[in-house]
C-alpha cells in the first residue's frame, strides 16, 4: 500500500531518525523474541527504534497521528487474535498486513504472524473537548525549568494556558539557589515560585543539618516558596559509609522542623510507579516504558521496598505534624486510590499533586472521581513541565480530564505510549472542586508572603478578571 503524500506522511518521513546504538539493541532483542516458539496465541511487544527526547513524552504531534504511518490493521487481523488455535486455514487466508515503517512501534504475534506498528484506532464515536485554558487561575505546583529560561517567556506561556503561578521544585540550594530567585521570583514575584533542593552531597560535612536549616531561613527572607525532595533520598543518595541515607533519617528532623516553622511546604517524591519495582518482563505494564529508560527500573537493585520506601515517608509525616508535606504523583500511591485515601485520612498535613499521574488517574475514572470528591482540599494541580515547553501539550490535556466527560481517549501525543499503553476518561469535576485543586488549595499551603507579592496590575486583562469574577466562561 502506497501512502498518499499528505502531510501526515510527509511529517512521518522527516521524523524517521537513523537507529540508535540502543535501537539495535531492542531490535535484537526483538529479533530473540521471535525466535521464540509460538504457541497458540502470543503477543509481545517490541520497541522497535525509538528516539525520545530524554526527558519523557515530548513530541507536540497533534500529530500523533502522522507518526502512525501503519495503515490500521484490517478486521481481518483483529479477529484472527481469536480465532481457535486449530483453524489454521483461516489465519493463511488472512491479508498480508503492511510491515510498518520501522523507526515505532508495537509488534504483536498471533501464532508465527507478526503485526509491526499495531495501533488499532478506536471506532467509538466520542466528543472531543479542546481546553486551553484552565477553567480557574491555575497554580502549577510541579515544573522543573532550568536558569537559563526566559522568565517573560514562561509568562507569556502561563498567560496563555490561564496558569496563575508556576512552581519551579528545580531551585537548587547555595548560589545556584539565589540566583534561581533572583531571576524569576524577584521578576515576577507571586507568578514564578521557587522551590528548594538539599545539597546531599555534603551529608557528611558536620553541621549539615543547621547549614540547610540556615539556608531554608535566609531563602525564605528572599521569597523562597518551599523545599522539594527529589526521589533520591531513599533510592540514591549515601552517606560517606555507602549507605542509603533513609527517607525517615533523624538528620534530617531539623530540616522538616524548620519548614513548619517558616510556613514552607516540602514537596517530597517517594519511590516510583508500581512497575518500576517488578520484573521488567512481559506482565510490566511499563515495559515500554522501562526500556527506553532501563535505569528507572529499581527492580533487583540495592533499594528497600516501595512499600517500606513510602512507610519511612509516613514516619516523617507522622513526626511532624506542623510541617505541610506535598506527595507528588499522588504521593506515590496512583495505582491504589485506597491506599492513598487511608494516607490523606491517616496524616492532615499531606497534600498531593496530580502531576505525571493523569494517565493512571484517567484509567480508573470512578475511583479517581470519587477521591478528588471526597478530599477536594488535599489535590493540587500539577504537570512535571514547565509552561512553554515547546514541545509538550501536558496542559491541555490534564484540563481535559479534570474537567470534562470526554472518554476513552490517549494522556499523551506521543506516536506509542510513553508510559502505560491504556485510555484514560474524563472526570468532569464540579466548579467548587476544580476551584480547589487548580487554585485555593496551593493558595492555602504556599507561604502567604510570596502569594502576597503578587501584584494584580501587572496580570494580563484575562487573568485578572478571572481572579475577580470567577471561572473561564
Ligand atoms: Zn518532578
Amino acid at each position: 500500500m502506497t501512502m498518499a503524500p499528505n502531510r501526515e506522511s510527509v511529517e512521518t518521513s522527516e521524523r524517521r531518525e537513523p537507529r540508535s546504538r540502543r535501537a539495535r539493541t531492542l531490535l535484537r532483542r526483538a529479533g530473540a523474541a521471535r525466535a521464540v516458539p509460538a504457541l497458540g496465541i502470543a503477543a509481545l511487544l517490541v520497541v522497535l527504534a525509538v528516539r525520545v527526547p530524554a526527558s519523557g513524552d515530548g513530541v507536540d504531534a497533534d500529530d500523533a497521528r502522522a507518526a502512525r504511518a501503519t495503515p490500521a490493521p484490517t478486521p481481518s487481523a483483529a479477529s484472527a487474535a481469536f480465532a481457535p488455535r486449530t483453524d489454521r486455514a483461516s489465519w493463511q487466508r488472512m491479508q498480508p498486513v503492511e510491515p510498518a515503517p520501522e523507526e515505532i512501534g508495537v509488534a504483536v504475534y498471533v501464532g508465527d504472524r507478526e503485526v509491526r506498528g499495531y495501533r488499532p484506532e478506536p471506532a467509538l464515536v466520542t466528543k472531543t473537548t479542546e481546553v486551553r485554558e484552565a477553567r480557574f487561575p491555575a497554580t502549577d505546583i510541579h515544573c522543573h525549568w532550568t536558569i537559563d529560561r526566559d522568565p517573560d517567556e514562561l509568562l507569556r506561556a502561563m498567560d496563555e494556558r490561564g496558569v496563575l503561578r508556576a512552581v519551579n521544585l528545580s531551585g537548587g540550594h547555595g548560589e545556584a539557589l539565589d540566583a534561581m530567585l533572583a531571576r524569576f521570583t524577584a521578576y515576577a514575584p507571586g507568578r514564578l515560585l521557587v522551590f528548594a533542593n538539599l545539597d546531599f552531597d555534603a551529608w557528611d560535612d558536620p553541621g549539615w543539618a543547621e547549614r540547610m536549616v540556615l539556608m531554608l531561613e535566609r531563602a525564605s527572607a528572599r521569597g523562597l516558596a518551599g523545599l522539594k525532595i527529589f526521589k533520591g533520598l531513599g533510592l540514591y543518595h549515601r552517606d560517606a559509609s555507602g549507605d542509603l541515607i533513609a527517607v525517615d533519617d533523624p538528620k534530617l528532623d531539623p530540616v522538616w522542623a524548620a519548614c513548619g516553622r517558616l510556613g514552607l511546604p516540602v514537596l517530597i517524591h517517594t519511590a516510583d510507579p508500581v512497575a518500576f519495582f517488578t520484573p521488567v518482563d512481559r506482565f510490566n505494564e511499563r515495559w515500554m516504558q522501562l526500556n527506553r529508560h532501563p535505569d528507572w527500573s529499581f527492580f533487583g537493585k540495592d533499594v528497600p521496598p516501595r512499600e517500606a520506601l513510602l512507610e519511612a515517608r509516613d514516619r516523617v509525616l507522622a513526626r511532624h505534624p506542623g510541617t505541610t508535606f506535598i506527595g507528588p504523583h499522588m504521593a506515590g500511591n496512583s495505582e491504589d486510590l485506597e491506599a492513598l485515601a487511608a494516607r490523606l485520612e491517616r496524616f492532615p498535613n499531606l497534600v498531593v499533586d496530580v502531576s505525571g499521574r493523569v494517565g493512571e488517574l484517567g484509567r480508573q475514572p470512578y475511583s479517581a472521581r470519587r477521591l478528588f470528591l471526597r478530599f477536594p482540599d488535599r489535590i493540587l494541580f500539577g504537570t512535571d513541565r514547565y509552561p512553554g515547553r515547546p514541545d509538550q501539550p501536558r496542559y491541555r490535556l490534564y484540563y481535559r480530564f479534570l474537567e470534562t466527560d470526554d472518554e476513552h481517549f490517549r494522556p499523551y501525543v506521543h506516536p506509542f505510549a510513553p508510559s502505560g499503553d491504556w485510555m484514560i476518561y474524563g472526570i468532569f469535576l464540579p466548579d467548587d472542586v476544580l476551584e480547589r485543586v487548580y487554585r485555593t488549595n496551593a493558595e492555602r499551603i504556599l507561604p502567604s508572603r510570596v502569594l502576597d507579592a503578587l501584584d494584580p496590575a501587572r496580570l494580563p486583562a484575562s487573568l485578572r478578571a478571572r481572579l475577580e469574577d470567577g471561572p473561564r466562561p
